[in-house]
């Protein structure tokens, strides 16, 4: 499974969409000048897919022992003076807002709310690996000319998660941050171009700490060693605070960038003296593990949307299934199969205008389309075409609404198994 492969991916290895032309075309997201270069907003079948991929991240987190949490995406300029991040990363970031006798910014990362999280209250050994979620907005004064689409902008929501854990246990946690990446490729049918090991270079944007650098990136080692995957070290692409590990894909232009990173960190809970009660009742220094599956929300998605040019698997597709009444007679049957598929928390429409080839065209990125005609509406059945032109023998409704449900549940890449049918429950 790792790097992930899937049957999915064939088709679309030697064509890639541009994500700003077809986001525009598919009604996904969209700019406005007056609201400012940088700052798409998300239209409903946008926002569809977005929903769906953060509940997908939330319910693996959750199942991997993480507890979520928010934070404001504002925060004091001395915060980020504690950080680092003013000393090292103040030209990415947006200027200083004045109130009064004080000065907020908006977070550049969300690392240092979550460290002062962990800081408020005590925490003893036996609760480590303390593992905290959020996908929360960030901020990059990236200037106008550099700005596209989904992938670089100005206001980011990021998946982010902080592990604080024993030195001992920072490998594994590491190394499982690698595993929910490879899963998460998996169900989204991406795959990445490389693993890279991001080391610092020359210049005064790292933080000066040989030791901090040398243990930090010989634990990263240890991980991508165990985990199995060839990679590439390279230097200039670290953190100011530490080394990472970064999951490289490419877009439609071949241009790479990060999508995914896990990095061990000494540097910030030294910064903001964090601690823990060890099993000998005195005071530790817990490491932090900085961890993202799919990075920003906003390139996750275009990536997407460049790999699947709009045919999303199933389970992110912003209209799953689309019926299709055959005459106007079948249009209270259509009703009733859209109203069940809302009941099972499918997304679905009903197209009743024009000739049925014409509305089967213009769904043919729905993965699902439901045929009824007088014979179906008359015996409760329906006739399933999906999205890749097969075409199945009419079906109870209530079965092919289930085993839909099942494979969307399972976040399955495929469209249809034949298999799964005796262990679906029907209704
Ligand atoms: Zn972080």
């Amino acid at each position: 499974m790792f790097p992930g492969r899937s049957p999915h991916d064939s088709r679309e290895e030697t064509v890639m969409y541009d994500h700003r032309k077809l986001g525009r075309e598919l009604d996904l997201f969209d700019t406005d000048p007056l609201i400012g270069s940088g700052l798409p907003y998300w239209l409903p079948d946008g926002a569809a897919v977005r929903l769906a991929l953060e509940e997908y991240i939330r319910d693996v987190e959750r199942k991997a022992g993480y507890r979520h949490v928010y934070s404001p995406v504002l925060g004091k300029r001395e915060l980020y003076e504690i950080s680092g991040h003013w000393a090292h990363y103040h030209e990415d970031m947006f200027p200083p807002m004045d109130l009064g006798a004080e000065q907020v910014v908006l977070r550049p990362s969300l690392c240092p709310h979550h460290a002062l999280m962990f800081r408020s209250r005590g925490h003893s050994y036996r609760e480590l690996p303390l593992r905290m979620a959020e996908i929360g907005g960030m901020y990059r004064a990236e200037l106008s000319g550099v700005l596209g689409g989904l992938t670089r902008v100005r206001a980011i929501q990021l998946n982010d998660a902080h592990i604080f854990c024993t030195p001992d246990q920072a490998v594994d946690e590491a190394r499982s941050a690698l595993d929910l990446i490879a899963a998460a490729y998996d169900a989204l049918g991406i795959q990445p171009v490389r693993y890279r090991l991001s080391l610092p270079g020359a210049g005064g944007k790292y933080v000066a700490d040989p030791e901090l650098w040398e243990r930090a990136s010989a634990l990263l080692v240890e991980v991508l060693k165990e985990a199995g995957v060839p990679y590439e070290a390279e230097e200039g692409e670290a953190a100011f605070y530490g080394p990472k590990i970064d999951v490289q894909i490419v877009d439609h232009a071949g241009r790479e960038s990060t999508l995914s990173t896990v990095q061990i960190d000494f540097y910030q809970p030294a910064r903001f003296d964090l601690e823990y009660t060890g099993q000998d009742g005195a005071h530790h220094r817990p490491v932090m593990v900085h961890r993202s599956i799919i990075g920003s929300i906003e390139r996750a998605v275009a990536h997407l949307i460049e790999v699947h040019g709009g045919a999303f698997p199933a389970w992110l597709a912003p209209r799953q299934l689309i019926v299709l009444p055959i005459s106007e007679d079948e249009i209270p049957a259509a009703e009733a199969l859209a109203s069940r598929c809302l009941e099972l928390g499918l997304r679905a429409d009903i197209s009743a205008q024009g000739s049925l080839s014409a509305r089967i065209r213009t769904a043919h990125l729905t993965p699902y389309q439901a045929i009824i005609g007088a014979r179906e509406a008359a015996a409760g059945t329906v006739s399933l075409r999906l999205r890749d032109s097969r075409t199945l023998p009419p079906l109870p409704a209530g079965e092919a609404l289930g085993r839909i449900a099942a494979l969307v549940r399972a976040h399955r890449l495929d469209l249809w198994d034949p298999e799964t049918g005796s262990i679906l429950s029907f209704n």
